[in-house]
């Protein structure tokens, strides 16, 4: 998998070393584990979807890029991203909000001893503003727009990268960087994701 994600243009070794390292499949249900490793995107229950490993790759790699000690994820999933980003940053924030997968991905995190990550059950519109502010915010759903409360949680020169929904309807994987009060916007590939929903479902 790791080959063939350094095939697909990631260059970042540090997360392909920690992609290398760590198990994908225990990330899924038993009977879709034998596909772990390949490059696609599986279902997780709740209509949601463990991201493909090459867009993992690519958005840890653009946190890396920012040296950040802090970070918030929004969209815990399976937790796969989330386990990931932990290996390589500080301090780890994760909120999802369907608590079934709340709960599988809190288990995953304690058998895998990542001890820096915290989750929450929440909608994660809403940001973490206890632990505000972050370096980096990541999402990994779907936004047709920018809750506001995640843009003031960054620091100064932080950024926020997410899959932004354009007019037509089509997505891109966006980094918004914080410039003082001012947000720039830069777009940098299309990406499929499922949408950022209001909410939490107990
Ligand atoms: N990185 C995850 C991606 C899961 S799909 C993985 O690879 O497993 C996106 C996740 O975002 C879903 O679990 C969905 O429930 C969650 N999500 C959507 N809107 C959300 C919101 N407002 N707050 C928190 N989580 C949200």
């Amino acid at each position: 998998m790791v080959q063939r994600l350094h095939e697909q243009g990631i260059e970042d070794s540090l997360v392909l070393d920690i992609m290398a390292r760590e198990p994908r499949h225990l990330f899924l249900d038993e009977a879709l584990s034998h596909r772990a490793y390949e490059d696609t995107a599986l279902p997780i229950g709740h209509a949601q979807t463990l991201s493909q490993p090459w867009i993992v790759a690519r958005m840890s790699e653009l946190v890396h890029e920012q040296q950040p000690t802090r970070v918030l994820e929004i969209g815990t999933g399976s937790g796969y991203q989330t386990l990931i980003l932990a290996r390589m940053v500080e301090e780890l924030w994760s909120v999802e909000r369907i608590n079934a997968l709340h709960r599988q991905a809190a288990k995953r995190m304690r058998l895998l001893k990542a001890h820096n990550v915290r989750l929450r059950l929440a909608d994660g519109g809403h940001g973490w503003p206890e632990a505000a502010p972050f370096d980096v915010i990541l999402l990994t759903a779907c936004a047709s727009e920018l809750p506001e409360p995640l843009l003031s949680q960054l620091v100064e020169g932080g950024v926020l990268i997410a899959p932004l929904e354009a007019h037509d309807g089509s997505q891109w994987l966006t980094r918004v960087r914080r410039c003082g009060e001012s947000y720039e916007h830069e777009r940098l590939e299309p990406v499929r994701f499922v949408p950022l929903l209001e909410g939490v479902i107990r």
